[in-house]
């Protein structure tokens, strides 16, 4: 099993025991399990590897150690005269006292040596350099062994308990020694090397200070890793305490999310419900060649995506497909529709039919949000044009006059204004009737429109009055366009019985403005001239035109 096996485990469990799950608790028990293993076989394997560098530089001493007394022994003939006279005491002789003097300097050079004894090919003792008889009876036996068979080998013995004083607290203490035998023979050039073997030293060493201090060594070691490892811990610890609260986190998350999604389902059904009960409700998709194919087939087998259940066809449910054809993104995805898995697919995937819920009102908006679209427009034209007349109103007189006056104010550019009145209209309403008197209004209106310069403009200004504007006109061309007004409307001929000249007719007032000579006034105010001006013209015989004298 590999790590990223262990994790997907890890992790699948706790999104299985979601919030109970402690990931930290989880790993502590095992990461404390290891440690102490691992720090309890490395301290094994130090102390091992120290003991043994440590013995080995003991054996090394004492071979160098021989290998110098070998030389003085030789050399300077002491041994040969201790075996020549084989009848008298040590202590009295000349050589031991030699001896005992190279050996003590020898001993004061490698302090690790606790000890000397050299013996004679039989196994006696010729020298030590303490009485004490250590072991005598094993260890000669062994050396004679070693040294008949293995010229300038090195014996080993094993390590075995020794008893010593302490000089200063007069305790006996026992400690571990190292027997080390080394041979001692003369120079390979003058003798035969196995005949003139003479015999051994007997090399100890404290092995319970290597011990000790392999121990020692094995411990500072161990210490020491135990707290790299410490430190290591509490760094793991930490990461995995983070990921512990990314886990709880997410999973915190997910559930505020589903929570959500949940809700919003339950929302959306709600209200596609609501909507779809709605009489005048009728599911309208953008895509027309579904819209076609849906109205043409009419499907009643139960495995056909077509089918109809519950008041929903599985197509608003599931996906836009038609006539088992799939037809968009969404049922796509899920394949064959004759099979219906779309209609499983979308019954069983709640994410599903809320998308395609929300698909469906979002084409609902969209048409809805074109329609109010283009009722606004409608609405902008209606706003301001005169519904009987089809000409701009009073409303759209005012906005237009007044961008009139202030160019014509910011340009120094004079513009006059016509207010025309059908004359004794209330008569004609009277005698023709008012659905008469509309259609007059509308053809009047026609003729004096095609009579003025399409740069003029003309408003139904209210009842059977009319006002045009006739921007960068003076008053003398006003006139004029006035007079063409009364006479086309004159020579339609329209015919009104109750007037003097048996006809319809109209009478205009004419005003013109001047910024130079009249900045301070208002448009209303030229208005209000012409209406003057258009009054003089009803007292008088109708049929006229008047104008106000200039402002
Ligand atoms: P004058 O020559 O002095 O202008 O006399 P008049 O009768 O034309 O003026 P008055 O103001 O007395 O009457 C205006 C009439 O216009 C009254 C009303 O019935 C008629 N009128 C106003 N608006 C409409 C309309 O939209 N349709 C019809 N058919 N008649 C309307
Ligand atoms: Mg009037
Ligand atoms: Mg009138």
């Amino acid at each position: 099993m590999n790590i990223k096996n262990i994790f997907q485990k890890i992790f699948r469990k706790s999104q299985e025991q979601s919030d109970h799950f402690n990931l930290q608790k989880y790993f502590t028990l095992y990461s404390i399990g290891f440690f102490i293993l691992l720090t309890t076989l490395l301290g094994f394997v130090f102390i091992t590897h120290e003991k043994k560098l440590l013995v080995d530089s003991a054996v090394s001493s004492a071979k160098e150690f021989a290998l110098q007394l070998n030389y003085h022994v030789h050399e300077e003939g002491i041994v040969s005269n201790l075996m020549a006279n084989n009848g008298p005491s040590l202590e009295k002789s000349q050589d031991f006292e030699r001896l005992d003097k190279v050996i003590s300097e020898y001993l004061s050079e490698f302090p690790e040596i606790l000890k000397i004894k050299i013996f004679d090919r039989t196994g006696r003792t010729i020298y030590s350099s303490d009485h004490e008889a250590v072991g005598a009876m094993n260890t000669h036996d062994q050396l004679k062994m070693a040294l008949s068979g293995q010229i300038a080998s090195v014996l080993t013995r094993r390590m075995r308990p020794m008893t010593t004083d302490s000089a200063e607290t007069g305790k006996m203490y026992k400690v571990d020694v190292l027997e080390i035998y080394l041979p001692i023979y003369e120079s390979k050039k003058r003798m035969d090397l196995q005949e003139k073997v003479i015999g051994a030293f007997e090399v100890y060493k404290d092995v319970s200070k290597v011990f000790s201090k392999a121990k020692t060594g094995g411990y500072t070691i161990s210490m020491l890793f135990i707290l790299s490892m410490s430190i290591l811990f509490l760094i793991w610890q930490m990461i995995i305490r983070k990921a512990d609260m990314t886990i709880k986190l997410k999973n915190y998350e997910i559930k505020k999310y589903n929570r959500e999604l949940e809700e919003a389902q339950h929302k959306i059904s709600e209200s596609i419900d609501e909507v779809i009960k709605h009489e005048s409700f009728h599911v309208r998709y953008m895509n027309e060649n579904l819209i076609k194919c849906w109205e043409f087939k009419e499907c009643k087998k139960a495995d056909c995506p077509s089918y109809e259940s519950k008041n929903l066809r599985c197509w608003q449910v599931a996906g836009t497909f038609c006539g088992g054809i799939v037809q968009g993104v969404f049922a796509k995805k899920y394949g064959d529709c004759r099979q219906c898995q779309v209609f499983k697919h979308a019954l069983s995937n709640r994410i599903n039919t809320i998308g395609e819920s929300f698909n469906n009102m979002m084409a609902l908006l969209q048409i809805k949000h074109l329609e109010l679209q283009e009722a606004n427009k409608k609405l902008n034209v209606l706003i301001d044009v005169d519904p009987l007349t089809q000409i701009a109103n009073r409303r759209s007189f005012q906005n237009r006059i007044e961008s009139i006056h202030l160019i014509s104010l910011r340009y120094n550019h004079s513009y006059s204004i016509i207010i025309c009145d059908i004359d004794n209209f209330k008569l004609y309403n009277d005698t023709y009737g008012h659905q008469q008197g509309d259609y007059v209004l509308i053809t009047v209106a026609n003729a004096m429109k095609s009579s003025i310069r399409k740069t003029d403009e003309i408003f139904r200004w209210g009842g059977e009055e009319f006002i045009v504007i006739l921007p960068e006109q003076n008053q003398s061309d006003a006139l004029k366009i006035a007079e063409n007004l009364r006479v086309s409307v004159y020579d339609l001929g329209i015919k009104h019985k109750k007037s003097d000249l048996q006809a319809v007719t109209i009478s205009c007032g004419v005003a013109s403005f001047y910024p130079c000579k009249t900045k301070d006034i208002g448009w209303d105010h030229v208005v209000k001239q012409a209406d003057d001006a258009l009054y003089k013209a009803k007292l008088g015989k109708k049929n006229c035109v008047y104008s106000a004298a200039i402002i």
